[in-house]
């Protein structure tokens, strides 16, 4: 690797053998007394261990696609596709898919590792894998995108590197709901003859068929969690000397797509005010503090930030080093680097992308005292929800609004709905462990829970 210049990739297997180190002694330590099985020696244990490490960093599989398609103007043209599949120690794997023409294998590599370290770290069954095309949307119509992840999706399949029990991809960078509908229809008009679980090729759907109510904020909800936990600990405001709560506290965003528009809308409603925001087009700045409400509406409408009325536009040298309490990376990889670290003047910085904080930056950044909120933890509110999705269509229940209303329930409504399977499928006696009880406070909210309630509680 280039050390004054990593990959992504490289970047990934810095991190991972960084927390390698600490994670193999554990192990090793763990291997020692297994239940039922005879001691194993030192030497046996630490052999073992590599193993499983070196079995860890690789990627199982990556597919490099190439396919042509006739564009509206009769010209025609050959679409570059990726899917990596990271490891599949458990299946399916699960990942985004990204359309943006800067889109290579080494970035596939490291996507798709990250997303197997995410959800072994929020506890999701999942491998983790991730695709794209190399494409910038903006350069086809809604038409044309629409034939080409079509035609992705069927090449996906003829590989075996889509399914519900094989690899679910997601959105990610410049795909939303419309392209996963896309997915989903395709593969379910191709497959769902034969498989009945076909709905579940592909989370974050529109509600309309088969999503989830919530997915498509998640991402900015789980990172909104996370950063209200840090601003309510005494001992990391401690730490960077900041009040705790949320009063007064000032954020600034790189980003403002599927993660940084919904962070945003939990931060301002939480009383922080947004000082500024970094998009690829243009950034905008308010000392008073940018509005939520007026800036989505902008957004939705024009399909940028830029020239948003309620803000000026930032003419500065880097709009993230400017002063503020909270730094929020959501736009790309490897944006925070060494020099821009070094100006960067946020007490706590979230990892709303994935890797948008390089190895050298991290150093300097911690050096400084800052508080990191890593990706693997900060952004797993996307894949979580999204499980959520998968589990409702490949068990064929609809939970939806209910269980976002009533969230501190839904666990329930989920054990109830998994019990359920299990006697189907072994009968009384293989579950009888299971304690499924509902709360007294959610039995008495689901009966005086009117229709008019579950409808507004859509988010
Ligand atoms: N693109 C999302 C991420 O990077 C994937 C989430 C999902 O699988 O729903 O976390």
């Amino acid at each position: 690797p280039n050390i004054s210049n990593p990959s992504f990739y490289n970047m990934v297997q810095y991190n991972f053998h960084k927390a390698r180190v600490i994670v193999e002694e554990k192990l090793i330590e763990s291997l020692k007394h297994i239940k039922g099985r005879a001691p194993m020696d030192l030497a046996a244990r630490k052999q073992k261990v590599k193993n499983i490490m070196s079995y860890l960093e690789t990627s199982d599989a990556m597919l490099e696609l190439n396919f042509p398609i006739k564009r509206d103007d009769g010209s025609f043209e050959i679409i570059r596709g990726y899917r990596c599949m990271h490891k599949c120690h458990l299946l399916p794997c699960k990942g985004g898919i990204r359309y943006s023409p800067r889109i290579n294998r080494d970035q596939m590599f490291a996507l798709a590792a990250i997303m197997t370290y995410k959800c072994a770290t929020v506890g999701l069954p999942y491998g983790g894998s991730n695709g794209g095309l190399c494409i910038d949307p903006k350069k086809y119509t809604i038409n044309e995108l629409e034939k080409i992840t079509r035609r992705y999706t069927i090449e996906l399949a003829k590989k075996g590197f889509i399914g519900p029990e094989l690899d679910v991809p997601c959105p990610d960078m410049s795909t939303d709901e419309k392209e996963m509908a896309w997915i989903d229809d395709t593969y379910h008009k191709t497959f769902g003859y034969r498989d009945i679980n076909a709905h579940g090729c592909v989370t974050g759907k529109p509600t309309s068929q088969r999503g989830i109510y919530g997915r498509v904020s998640a991402t900015g909800r789980g990172l909104f969690n996370c950063l209200d936990e840090i601003i309510h600990s005494e001992d990391f405001m401690k730490m960077v000397r900041l009040s705790v709560g949320w009063k007064e506290k000032t954020f600034i965003l790189q980003g403002f797509g599927n993660v940084g528009m919904h962070v945003m809308r939990y931060l301002t409603r939480a009383g922080a005010t947004c000082l500024g925001i970094a998009e690829i087009d243009g950034s905008i700045v308010s000392p008073q503090g940018i509005n939520f409400h007026d800036l989505e509406h902008y957004k939705l409408t024009k399909g940028t930030i830029v020239g948003f009325p309620g803000a000026q536009p930032y003419t500065g040298k880097n709009l993230v080093c400017e002063p503020c309490d909270i730094l929020i990376a959501a736009a790309s990889e490897k944006l925070i680097t060494k020099e821009v670290a070094n100006e960067i003047k946020a007490k706590v910085v979230a990892e709303g992308a994935n890797g948008p904080i390089t190895p050298s930056g991290d150093r300097i950044l911690l050096s400084k005292n800052v508080i990191i909120l890593p990706d693997v933890f900060a952004n797993a509110g996307g894949v979580t929800v999204s499980y959520f999705e998968w589990l409702k269509n490949i068990n064929h229940i609809a939970f939806g609004r209910l269980t976002f209303k009533y969230k501190r329930d839904s666990h329930y409504l989920l054990l109830r709905s998994v019990q359920e399977s299990l006697e189907r499928h072994f009968g009384q006696e293989g579950t009888k462990k299971i304690p499924i009880v509902p709360s007294e406070a959610f039995k008495e909210r689901i009966a005086g829970a009117s229709e008019k309630d579950i409808v507004q509680s859509g988010l």
